[in-house]
């Protein structure tokens, strides 16, 4: 079976600008609830993208509340990241999340802009979801 991703992005209304400061970008994980972020330009074009990973990175917690002044998210993101289209099947989604051990992967399309974005929950919630409809 070809199952492909449209039936899992989740809507990419949660995304940083490269010009986000580091203070919102800390904000936005904790209340958000999430672990990391597409970074995108004024045309959705996905530029990068930032996880509480790289905000760990700096030298260290306690230093987070000095380094943070003047630092914005495109200070501490991973540009060009690994992405996947909307037409990716769910294996070879699942796979590259299984290699790389990131946590997300953003979904675009032909022309680079954001569309998306598949987690690992996703997956394993569609895996189960399939199970469960293969066994009616
Ligand atoms: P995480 O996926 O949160 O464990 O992030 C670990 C590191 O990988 C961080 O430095 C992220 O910026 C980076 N990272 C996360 N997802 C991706 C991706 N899809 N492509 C490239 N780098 C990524």
């Amino acid at each position: 079976t070809r199952l492909y991703l449209h039936c899992l992005f989740q809507n990419p209304k949660e995304a940083l600008f490269a010009t986000t400061s580091v203070d919102e970008a800390l904000e936005a994980l904790v209340e958000r609830r999430v672990t990391g972020f597409p970074v995108i330009d004024d045309d959705w074009n996905l530029v990068g993208v930032v996880s509480d990973y790289d905000l760990l990175a700096l030298d260290s917690i306690s230093e987070i509340d000095e380094q943070k002044h003047g630092k914005v998210v495109g200070d501490l993101m991973t540009p060009s990241p690994l992405v996947v289209r909307e037409t990716t099947n769910l294996e070879d989604a699942a796979r590259l999340l299984l290699e790389t051990k990131y946590r997300r992967l953003p979904v675009v399309d032909g022309d680079g802009k954001l569309v998306g974005i598949i987690t690992r929950g996703n997956v394993v919630r569609a895996a189960l979801h399939i199970k469960r409809s293969s066994e009616r």
